[in-house]
């Protein structure tokens, strides 16, 4: 009996592991097609200067609507596309095309704004920074309209090497944020010595203030040490005026999310980076 099941499990497992690897071929052709095919698209959401209300830019978010499966998030696709090898390929289109509609905007007069956008570790490689710089300088595109968004684990994992590369961008006058602050090391005393303008503290902790006293002072302990090492503060996943006005009240630097706008295409957030103002979608 154990015999059987042990052998019927082995079975399942190698039925299951060819399903996954030919899902992950099939996937891996889907992606590089998309990528070919003009398949994704970016949407950009603002951010919201929390004293003013005003826009100070956006970050852009990948959508790819495959013929097929339909939308696809990214939180699916891209994880596999770095597993892939192809999460470069993906993140240089991205990077130009964020790039190309910065000029665009800068063509149309605008100015004052900066769009972040997402890196992936895998894409922090020798060569990442010139190819980067290069497409600024072809697009005649200052790099302070530009801002990286990294996870904690991205630059600790490898951080000898990245460190060095970020440093160099920074002095450049690209922003660099840390991405979803609170979910990985979230240590202190390392965040001090690396090359970064801004914290993202990770929806997950904005969910639940202010009814969540402990979310509420890890949150407000985290605004407080990110000022001390003068690091400006996002919250991403702001949904509700609860939560708006306790950020406001922590003295948080900017807020992002749904309360203010979804992620945008860029022919509908161009109006409101125009005017510096979010229409409330209420
Ligand atoms: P992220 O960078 O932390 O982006 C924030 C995510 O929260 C986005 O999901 C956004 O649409 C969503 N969001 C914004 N406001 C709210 C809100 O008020 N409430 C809630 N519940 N969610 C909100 P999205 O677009 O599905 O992206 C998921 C993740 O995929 C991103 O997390 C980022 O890690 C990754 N990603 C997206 N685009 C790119 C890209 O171009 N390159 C790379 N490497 N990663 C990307
Ligand atoms: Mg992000
Ligand atoms: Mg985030
Ligand atoms: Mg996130």
């Amino acid at each position: 009996r154990a015999k059987e099941n042990g052998r019927n499990s082995y079975q399942l497992y190698t039925a299951a592991m060819n399903a996954a690897s030919f899902e992950h071929l099939a996937m891996e052709a889907n992606l590089r097609e998309a990528i070919k095919n003009g398949q994704f698209t970016l949407h950009y959401q603002p951010k919201i200067d929390a004293a003013s209300s005003r826009i100070t830019g956006a970050e852009a978010l990948i959508r790819w609507q495959h013929p097929k499966l339909g939308y696809v998030a990214p939180s699916l696709f891209i994880p596999l596309a770095e597993d892939l090898g192809i999460i470069n390929d993906l993140g240089d289109w991205v990077l130009g095309s964020t790039i190309g509609q910065c000029r665009n905007w800068i063509r149309e007069g605008m100015d004052d704004f900066r769009i972040a956008v997402n890196v992936s570790a895998n894409q922090l490689q020798p060569g990442f920074n010139e190819r980067l710089l290069n497409m600024l300088k072809e697009a005649e595109v200052e790099p302070r309209y530009l801002e990286l968004e990294l996870t904690e684990s991205a630059v600790m994992k490898r951080s000898e090497d990245v460190v060095p590369m970020l440093t160099a961008l920074k002095h450049r006058g690209i922003h660099i944020s840390i991405d979803d602050f609170g979910t990985g090391y979230s240590n202190f005393g390392y965040l001090k010595r690396l090359p970064i303008n801004k914290l993202k503290i990770d929806l997950s902790f904005i969910r639940d203030i202010p009814a969540s006293q402990d979310d509420a002072e890890l949150v407000s302990a985290m605004i407080a040490m990110a000022h001390k090492l003068s690091l400006t503060v996002v919250a991403e996943g702001v949904e509700t005026a609860g939560q708006v006005a306790f950020l406001q009240q922590q003295n948080c630097d900017e807020l992002q999310g749904y309360f203010f706008a979804h992620p945008l295409p860029a022919h509908e957030i161009q109006p409101l980076l125009q005017a510096g103002i979010c229409q409330l979608e209420r």
